[in-house]
This record gives C-alpha cells, sequence and structure tokens, in this order.
C-alpha cells in the first residue's frame, strides 16, 4: 500500500501557522513511505516550498489542495446558493477553518474563482497538480431545504435544459419525500423507479460534472492535473457526484471513507442529516442499507461494498480515511485506521489517503499503520 498524505494548512486568511511541514514530511516518509502529498488552502504559506522539495526529491507529486463551491474568501464576491425555499444557503457552525457556505455551482464566475485563486496565491509555488474539494451541491447537512441543491434562476434554467422542471421537484419531495428514494446503484450513481426524481437527480449531477470539466480544463490549460475530493458512494450522488462521470476527467479520485467523522462529509453525519430531510413518511437509510447490503452503512461490510462497487466506475480511486483524532468530531483510533487499510487492500486497490490533517493528533494511528506495513 502506498500512502498520500494530506494536510489541512488552514483556511483562506488563517493565521499564521508554524507547524513544521517539513519534518513531519521526512518523518511521514521514513516511517511509512513515501508518497504524494495533498496540502492546503492557506495562503501565503511557506511550507508548500518546503514539502515540493520532499516530495520531489522522492520522485512524488505536491497537490494543491483547493476549495471549489464552499470556503471561499468573502473578498471573491461569488453569487451564494439559494435553496428552493428562496433562502441563502448560510452554511454551518462549529468546524475550526471552515464554514460550509455554498455558492451557486452553475454561475459562471464562481467556476472560475478556483482557478483565480491559484493564480493569485498559489502559481508562485511548485505544485504538481490541484485537489479539487467541495466540488458538489450543499447536502442536507446545511438544512433540509438546502439538500436539493441550487434553485437560483441559473440553475433552474440549467435544470430546464436537461429537461426537468427542478421546481417541480422540490414540490414533488415535500409532497412526497418517498419517490426520492433510490431504487438501486449502477456505477455508484443511484437510480429511482420515480422518473421524475430520476431526471432531477442526474440534472443535479449533471451541473456539477459540467461545472467539475471547466475548473479542471482551467488547469490542464496550464499543465496542471486535477484530481477531486469527493464523497464516499453511499452518499455522493445525493449532493451531484456522479463518480463514474468524474472518475473520466480526474487524475484521481478520493472518495472519502470518513465512517468515524461526525462532521460534513462523514458518513454518519451525512446520514442523519439524510434520514432528517427525507422524514418519518419515507426511510432512506433502510433503501440505502439494502441496496449496499448492510445494516450499518459504516460497517466494515459496507465499506468493502462501497469499494467493490467503485471498481466497475472506471477512473482511478484512492479511497481516503480519517486518521487525525478531533475531540467530538472525529475518533480515530489504531484500530480503526488498522481495518481501514486492510479493507482498502483486500477490496484490491494500492493506493490510499490519510485524511484530513497530517499535522493533528495522528500519532497512535500512524504507530498502527507503520506496524501493519511492516507485517504485509
Ligand atoms: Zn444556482
Amino acid at each position: 500500500m502506498e500512502y498520500a498524505y494530506q494536510f489541512f494548512t488552514g483556511g483562506f486568511g488563517a493565521d499564521r501557522d508554524d507547524r513544521d511541514a517539513g519534518a513531519a514530511l521526512v518523518d511521514l516518509y521514513r516511517r511509512m513511505g513515501p508518497g504524494d502529498v495533498i496540502a492546503g488552502w492557506r495562503a501565503p504559506d511557506g511550507r508548500y516550498r518546503v514539502m515540493a522539495e520532499i516530495a520531489h526529491d522522492a520522485g512524488r507529486r505536491l497537490w494543491l489542495w483547493l476549495p471549489v463551491f464552499s470556503e471561499l474568501p468573502e473578498s471573491s464576491g461569488a453569487a451564494p446558493s439559494v435553496s428552493y425555499k428562496n433562502v441563502l444557503q448560510k452554511g454551518l457552525s462549529g468546524f475550526p477553518g471552515e464554514d460550509f457556505k455554498f455558492v451557486c455551482p452553475s454561475d459562471k464566475k464562481n467556476i472560475a474563482i478556483a482557478y483565480e485563486l491559484y493564480a493569485r496565491y498559489f502559481a508562485k509555488y511548485d505544485f504538481d497538480g490541484v485537489f479539487l474539494d467541495k466540488i458538489r451541491h450543499a447536502s442536507f447537512a446545511g438544512g433540509p431545504e438546502n439538500g436539493l441543491g441550487c434553485f437560483c434562476e441559473r440553475c433552474v434554467a440549467a435544470y430546464a435544459e436537461r429537461g426537468v422542471d427542478a421546481r417541480a421537484a422540490a414540490r414533488l419531495f415535500e409532497y412526497d419525500p418517498a419517490a426520492f428514494i433510490p431504487a438501486r446503484v449502477n456505477d455508484c450513481a443511484y437510480r429511482f423507479e420515480d422518473a421524475a426524481a430520476d431526471d432531477f437527480f442526474r440534472a443535479k449531477a449533471g451541473v456539477v460534472s459540467e461545472a467539475v470539466t471547466s475548473v479542471v480544463k482551467m488547469f490542464s490549460a496550464i499543465g496542471l492535473e486535477a484530481a477531486l475530493d469527493v464523497f464516499a458512494p453511499a452518499t455522493a450522488y445525493f449532493v451531484g457526484q456522479d463518480l463514474g462521470a468524474l472518475g473520466k476527467i480526474a487524475s484521481f479520485i478520493k472518495p472519502m471513507f470518513y465512517r468515524v467523522t461526525r462532521a460534513p462529509a462523514g458518513l454518519t453525519y451525512e446520514l442523519d442529516a439524510l434520514r432528517a430531510a427525507y422524514g418519518p413518511r419515507a426511510d432512506v437509510i433502510k433503501a440505502l442499507n439494502k441496496i449496499w447490503g448492510t445494516d450499518d452503512l459504516c460497517s466494515d461490510g459496507a465499506a468493502r461494498s462501497m469499494l467493490a462497487s467503485l471498481k466497475n466506475c472506471g477512473g482511478v480511486f484512492r479511497p481516503g480515511f480519517e486518521i487525525n483524532v478531533v475531540k467530538n468530531i472525529c475518533e480515530s483510533s489504531p484500530g480503526y485506521a488498522a481495518s481501514s487499510v486492510s479493507i482498502i487492500e483486500d477490496a484490491g486497490y494500492d493506493n490510499a489517503v490519510l485524511c484530513w490533517d497530517l499535522f493533528g493528533d495522528t500519532a497512535a494511528s500512524l504507530r498502527a499503520l507503520s506496524n501493519t506495513k511492516g507485517r504485509l
């Protein structure tokens, strides 16, 4: 197993941070072996120079972790996302360095912001590619009415171009949420018995795939590859991430197998929000359990099932799991880290990403993984 190492340097405008990236990376390479490095998105930050040098000396790449439709600086002037109830998506509080305030994914100016941020803050560093995060609509975790995505005029028109009446779909969701329960999964995209729900979700994912294609093209025009951070297969399609379609345009994709994170993108957290948004009339979790052949979507068995399905999606997948402990948010443990690796390895993957902040409290898990590595 080769690992990639993800470091959260802080948000845009984060305070000065003197944690030693060079020492951390040298130590990781020594104990765990060399691998790609993903770091972002505090700027400016001289530590990117140190990381580039160490990664390049080892023949590995440095990826700039860059948010696309959330976590943008106020100065970007991004057009916000609007719910079907015509309320601005306000984001979430309580998560250091991130606000989960989503912007409209159809707006051409919004789509260009990631590239503009790169050009302004990061072009001077020796990054080999960008690792695009928040390439999605807001999830139900941002409030039940935001989980259907953006309903600004531009987005409603983008759905109409795909033959979908988005406002009618929102009314259907309120009136009959059970229509929005998936019936099966095909190549990591859910399919729905109800044709209106199926068309709506297809269009919702189409908006994201089209936007990501545009962003990736802007970077490839200047010789930078793009990799993507996405939800785990059980939840990705709900936020408009069609992993099969995205796999065709990315150098690699990191599905977040975050099974112990009680924060956005964490499976428990997102599934709880999904359950609440669908309400007691529509048991969406029961349907998902059936689709993935499990009674607990955070279990090892469910992870195996999702990893197997990714194999049919095309694209290069490097599953990611959390190894940093964050009190009350992420209760990672050495046992969880070791079992995550063995599940990923058993599923036939030879690359995994250690997430999401190797500046964090990772000592115990890293010890467990370096023991695993020695044994294998
Ligand atoms: Zn919009």
